[in-house]
């Protein structure tokens, strides 16, 4: 399967952050995310969906960025949102 066009247009690397973890849950005191996820507009760190508060699907849904890459050691792989696919 193709990349689709979000995939194909976003960068594999975000801006270099530094954080701590998922930053909404930091915002909430509570340190119980499972994954983590970037946004590769942004560069927000988030939750993913196996953690109780799934921040990176709260912000593509507040933000509409599409793309998301793994925070993981060792991850590289990308997710659209919109098309949901791995790119
Ligand atoms: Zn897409
Ligand atoms: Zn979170
Ligand atoms: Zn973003």
């Amino acid at each position: 399967m193709n990349p689709c066009a979000h995939l194909v247009e976003a960068p594999t690397e975000a801006p270099t952050q530094e954080t701590e973890g998922c930053e909404g849950c930091l915002a909430e005191g509570r340190d119980d995310w499972v994954h983590l996820r970037m946004c590769l507009s942004c560069g927000y760190v988030g939750c993913c969906d196996s953690s109780p508060r799934r921040h990176a699907t709260t912000h593509f849904m507040e933000t509409g960025h599409p793309v998301m890459r793994s925070f993981e050691p060792g991850e590289t792989w990308r997710w659209c949102y919109l098309d949901e696919r791995l790119g």
